[in-house]
């Protein structure tokens, strides 16, 4: 039986002094007024250029990043491991119109490739398919029926950068996941990634895409790739999240008038949440499945489906993934009753993360009973400690 309130064993590589730091941390983050002011305040610093490091990096990137580099994240990868939980290194840095940047993000991208390939302990591979096309492009390309010539040039050069990218996974072996981002951008990444599947996963679940089940239309979506993986004899990498985009997507659907993409509530994003995990698993041999959320309800559903169909908890086709710095009681006790976790752990320097903790804090803020639940666990920890 699942018990997400052992905390002993959520915490277990954390020292008591990271404990008082996490405790800390997530206290700073419940006040929304404290995240409202200081998201401005870091923003306006890191523009001027005034040093921020030395308060950003050991309190809330510590808490939420691996490290500046790959290699500065290595104790954090062994670490993760002492709880048997493995690591995704994710490179973090936002999404750029310059050439020179995307081909710098392309660069480093290989090169986690190449390191997760060294490393068992990296199971999985991961990039934004933002970070490697003109945002504009890929917009025209995801909702116009006449794209111009320039867009599709672009698309061009994103097609080959992705497959960059997939081939050099293809080659060791590893999976390669492609995050999702806003629904205006996902039509031409979609079809991309579903190219690189028919490419590449013809022996076994190399490339997965990201079914956001905020989306109304993503359970379909799903049912619809699965048959076209079927009928072309590949297999499909699936890893599903709710979607952390919710709001922007409803004030734009609502600015241009068109029919906003998100489902009408919280329940039935969670209704085709589970209904998506329970069709992969009851297809699961043409699927490879990853949970990735912060849900305790989501994660025991998939569990208890696992045992149901008779999967063997350490399937490798089948994995649970939190954030790393978040829902370590998740991640830690799916772990000890031999499920495969892995944390996504983000990295890349200081002021090029910034979004990414701004966006952590503000989840964490707006996100219902999130913070209070990790206080409430730190606390329990503590407490067990000290008696
Ligand atoms: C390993 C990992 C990888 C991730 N990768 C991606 C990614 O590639 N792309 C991406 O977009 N996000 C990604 N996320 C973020 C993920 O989408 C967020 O964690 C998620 O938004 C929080 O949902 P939850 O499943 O943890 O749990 P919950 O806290 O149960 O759900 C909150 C979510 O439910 C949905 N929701 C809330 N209210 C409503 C409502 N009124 N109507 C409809 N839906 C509602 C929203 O999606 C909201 O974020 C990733 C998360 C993890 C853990």
């Amino acid at each position: 039986m699942l018990d997400f309130k052992d905390t002993r064993t959520a915490f277990s590589i954390k020292s008591d002094r990271d404990i008082r730091r996490a405790f800390f941390m997530y206290k700073m983050i419940s006040y929304p007024w404290l995240v409202k002011i200081a998201n401005p305040m870091i923003r306006f610093a890191s523009a001027i250029r005034f040093p921020i490091n030395w308060i950003v990096k050991p309190t809330v990137y510590a808490q939420f990043c691996g490290g500046e580099t790959i290699e500065e994240c290595a104790p954090v990868i062994d670490k993760l491991k002492e709880g048997d939980v493995y690591s995704i290194l994710d490179y973090s840095v936002e999404g750029s119109e310059e050439e020179k940047v995307i081909e710098q993000a392309l660069e480093e991208t290989l090169r986690v490739i190449d390191y997760a390939a060294g490393n068992d302990h990296i199971p999985f591979t991961v990039f934004k398919p933002t970070a490697f096309a003109k945002s504009k492009a890929l917009e025209v390309l995801s909702t116009s029926e006449t794209p111009d010539e320039e867009s599709l040039r672009e698309g061009d050069k994103f097609r080959e950068r992705v497959n960059r990218l997939c081939e050099r996974a293809h080659g060791y072996g590893i999976p390669i996941m492609i995050d999702a981002e806003d629904s205006w951008y996902q039509e031409i990444i979609d079809t991309v990634v579903m190219e690189m599947m028919a490419l590449y996963n013809k022996e076994k679940p190399i490339v997965f895409n990201t079914y956001q089940m905020y989306r109304h239309d993503r359970l379909e979506r799903l049912k619809k790739d699965h048959a076209t993986a079927k009928k072309n004899h590949f297999f499909m990498g699936a890893k599903f999240v709710r979607g952390a985009y919710m709001e922007k997507e409803r004030e734009r659907a609502e600015e241009m008038g068109y029919e906003d993409p998100i489902q009408p509530d919280k329940a039935a994003t969670d209704r085709d949440y589970d209904l998506a995990l329970k069709y992969t698993l009851e297809n699961i041999g043409d699927f490879a499945v990853f949970n990735g959320t912060h849900n305790e309800e989501s994660s025991r559903y998939m569990a208890e489906l696992m045992d149901e169909l008779k999967i063997a908890r350490d399937d490798n086709r089948c994995w649970f993934s939190q954030l790393y710095g978040m829902s370590d009681h998740i991640s830690f006790n799916l772990a000890k009753a031999g499920f495969n976790v892995a944390k996504y752990v983000p990295y890349g320097p200081v002021k090029f993360v910034l979004p990414y903790l701004m966006r952590r804090a503000e989840e964490n803020t707006s996100v219902k009973g999130q913070t209070s639940r990790e206080l409430m666990l730190l606390k329990k920890e503590r407490n067990r400690r000290r008696n």
